[in-house]
């Protein structure tokens, strides 16, 4: 039997670092945490680099560092995205937001903002990018979900939902995009070390008058066999990696970043 596909290009030796000199990154998200490491992880690739987001002084703040460029934009406003650039090969939708509130008493405007930044806005930006990647012939989309895109927990209706519903959009764009050289996937950490959870773990240990470590270990990472956060980097590493020449057979994935949380 004779195998029909053509061959693939050859490719770099497995240990080569991630050469993306010439390609065009958008990150939404980029003015801080988890975004801000996938901007200057992908500046350093060598990608320029789009960092958008609300936040004016942190998108200006990271471009600068990354010599990247600045768009002040609310990802709630489909108006406002439709002035962002179309011309991305790699997309990297990571803004987001999170409520916690018990499901009989979440207000209807916050759970459907919640889907509006997490879901449609990543629709848009997937619809506005998509036809420069498949003129192209190489794209590559990174959505940043969560282990909330995988699994549920209480009072988190309106983040588990848009996270479960990005999953399912990356697939459909995985799907859609591979006759164009265009690969989709999700990262899916569990909780990562940003000011945000710092805060939290801060919050809740002089709440119960325990250790640091032990609201880590106990109540953050209690379903997480790896009792220890996620750094951003090494969210930012994965998706990095997954623009490079030996992911281009991996599209409708989600890699759980989540210390094995998703394997009990
Ligand atoms: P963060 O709050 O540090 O950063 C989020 C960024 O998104 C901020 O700069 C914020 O201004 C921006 N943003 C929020 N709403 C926006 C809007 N409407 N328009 C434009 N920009 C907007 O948070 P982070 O922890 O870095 O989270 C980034 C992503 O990672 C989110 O999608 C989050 O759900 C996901 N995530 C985070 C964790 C964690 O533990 N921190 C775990 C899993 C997944």
């Amino acid at each position: 039997m004779t195998n029909s596909s053509p061959a693939a290009a050859p490719l770099p030796p497995p240990a080569a670092a991630v050469d993306l000199t010439g390609r065009t990154a958008l990150v939404t998200g980029g003015g801080s945490g988890i975004g801000r490491a996938c901007v200057l992880a992908l500046a350093q690739a060598g990608a320029t680099v789009h960092v958008v987001d609300r936040d004016a002084d942190g998108a200006k703040a990271v471009a600068e560092i990354a010599g990247g460029v600045a768009h002040v934009a609310d990802l709630a406003d489909p108006d406002a995205i439709a002035l962002l650039p179309a011309e991305a090969d790699i997309l990297v939708n990571n803004a987001g937001l999170q409520y916690v509130a018990p499901l009989t008493e979440f207000s209807r405007e916050r759970f459907e903002l919640i889907q509006r930044v997490m879901v449609t806005a990543p629709f848009l930006l997937m619809q506005r990018t998509l036809p420069h990647m498949q003129h192209t012939g190489w794209g590559r989309i990174v959505n940043v979900s969560s282990v909330h895109g995988l699994r549920a927990s209480a009072y988190k209706s309106a983040y588990v939902a848009a996270k479960h519903g990005l999953e399912g959009l990356s697939k459909v764009a995985a799907i859609e995009g591979a006759s164009h050289g265009v690969t989709s996937n999700c990262v899916s950490p569990g909780y990562v070390r940003t000011p945000l959870v710092e805060g939290q773990v801060r919050d809740q240990a002089a709440a119960h008058g325990i250790s640091e470590g032990d609201v880590v270990s106990d109540v953050l990472l209690a379903r997480s066999p790896m009792k220890r956060l996620i750094e951003a980097e090494e969210v930012a590493a994965a998706v990095v990696w997954l623009c490079g020449p030996h992911a281009r057979h991996l599209t409708g994935a989600s890699l759980p970043l989540d210390g094995g949380w998703t394997a009990g």
